[in-house]
């Protein structure tokens, strides 16, 4: 066994080995799902060791001095929400004065008093149903083990887990709905709204996605000693809409200030939101047959109608400074924002404003809620984009170019994004050939 291997041995229950089998079983069904590419891969660290499982013994706790010990009982606590370690141990059968002898015993024991919902408690009993350990993962990179001896005296050990990053691609094209689309191609709905994120200055998620618009991307999955903790960030991201290809990779311009850049290194972001409302209230049971254009009705109807649930949460489309905010018999509760370069939006048939006359607004934040106020006829959000007094379709009206990178970041950015790239085409071609 390797040392990396015994050191994570060391602190498995039988059950939590079984849990990480699992998750190694399921790396390599993402593996094969996503065909995660070798040369983009950072590997797991030690996957290959820890599928060499030993059979049993498991688990021994002979450095905690348990050696040779008759078979210890397992008891797995998840903790609830309002639940007191003192209501636990009560419940378990272990005394108020363990507890609190583990907890003055030094900082590691007291630790046990933060312990939050969700946590998983790990128990070890002997055959007198007297508590011989107890671990738990206070932070998502470390364990404490706290063990009583046959002397009732207290010990406790911190294990450090390192976090292993792995990248993974996943692409596919939209029948249904992204959401759907995103769920076949092994992404999570977090996923699926994180890369509609980067894409939301381009593209309209809620009214201009059709069938055959299609995704590929390349993001972080994180694992812990070869168990999935997370997804991390999506590293490079290509969007297909209506045969329009977006692509986008993620630089630190400086340290620790990440963005998202095109290929010639101008920001994602831009001046105005294509949609200024939560998509994902929308798009979970989006119909692309009722996303069809009539519904944008903008030279008729001088605004856009998104048809939206009561409730959804509608953004300013960009910075600026609110110069109405009230309510009338035809607009219902309305908002208006003023920006720079002579642009004002409008926002109108509220149920409810989130926002007062004077008050700056920032990219993104929530003036109000869809409604039907007014006269509406049915819950949407009617949005207008003015430019100069002149209504405009923010698609087409010229507006100030995103900030591109500076000169000098340049090369960097494209020794970064080039290989990215090149993956992502590769992705996208292999869509292309399943079509
Ligand atoms: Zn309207």
């Amino acid at each position: 066994m390797s040392q990396k291997l015994s050191a994570v041995m060391k602190h498995l229950s039988p059950k939590r080995l079984c849990v990480s089998a699992a998750a190694l079983f399921a790396i390599f069904a993402i593996n094969d799902m996503l065909s995660i590419e070798a040369k983009a891969t950072v590997p797991v660290a030690d996957v290959s060791s820890i599928i060499e499982l030993p059979s049993l013994p498991l688990m021994s706790f002979s450095e905690a001095g348990l050696v040779g010990q008759e078979q210890l009982k397992v008891i797995n606590h998840k903790v609830k929400k309002g639940q007191t370690m003192s209501g636990i141990f009560t419940q378990l059968g272990f005394s108020q004065a363990l507890l609190l002898k583990i907890i003055k015993h030094n900082d590691d024991g007291k630790r046990l008093t933060k312990v939050m919902p969700g946590t998983e408690l790990l128990f070890h009993v002997d055959a007198k149903d007297q508590m011989r350990s107890l671990a738990f993962d206070p932070t998502d990179t470390e364990t404490l083990r706290i063990s009583i001896n046959e002397g009732n005296e207290v010990s406790t050990e911190v294990i450090a887990h390192q976090l292993q990053t792995q990248l993974v691609t996943a692409n596919g094209s939209i029948t249904h709905s992204l959401f759907g689309a995103g769920k076949q191609a092994g992404l999570t709905d977090k996923m699926v709204m994180q890369l509609a994120h980067i894409f939301s200055w381009d593209i309209d998620f809620v009214l201009e996605i059709r069938q055959g618009d299609s995704f590929s991307l390349i993001y972080e999955k994180i694992y812990k000693d070869g168990d999935y903790v997370s997804d991390g960030k999506i590293l490079a991201a290509s969007f297909t809409n209506q045969d329009k290809t977006y692509d986008a990779v993620y630089f630190e311009a400086k340290e620790g200030e990440g963005a998202y850049y095109a290929p010639n290194g101008r920001s994602m972001k831009k001046a105005f939101l294509r949609a200024p409302l939560n998509f994902s209230y929308i798009s979970s049971n989006f119909n692309p047959r009722r996303l069809h254009p009539v519904t944008k009705r903008i030279k008729a109807h001088r605004g856009i109608d998104y048809a939206a649930p009561t409730g959804t949460p509608v953004f300013s489309a960009g910075n600026g400074k609110v110069i109405q905010s009230a309510y009338n018999k035809y607009n219902g509760n309305y908002v208006f924002v003023q920006h720079p370069n002579g642009i004002v939006t409008k926002y109108l048939h509220f149920s409810k404003r989130a926002v007062k006359k004077g008050q700056r607004v920032k990219q993104g934040q929530t003036i109000g809620y869809v409604g039907s106020t007014g006269m509406s006829s049915g819950p949407h959000l009617h949005y207008e984009f003015v430019y100069n007094g002149v209504h405009r379709n923010p698609r087409t009206v010229p507006l100030p170019k995103a900030e591109p990178l500076a000169k000098e970041k340049m090369p960097a950015f494209e020794q970064l994004s080039s290989p990215l790239l090149a993956e992502l085409q590769g992705l996208n071609g292999k869509l292309v050939a399943k079509r």
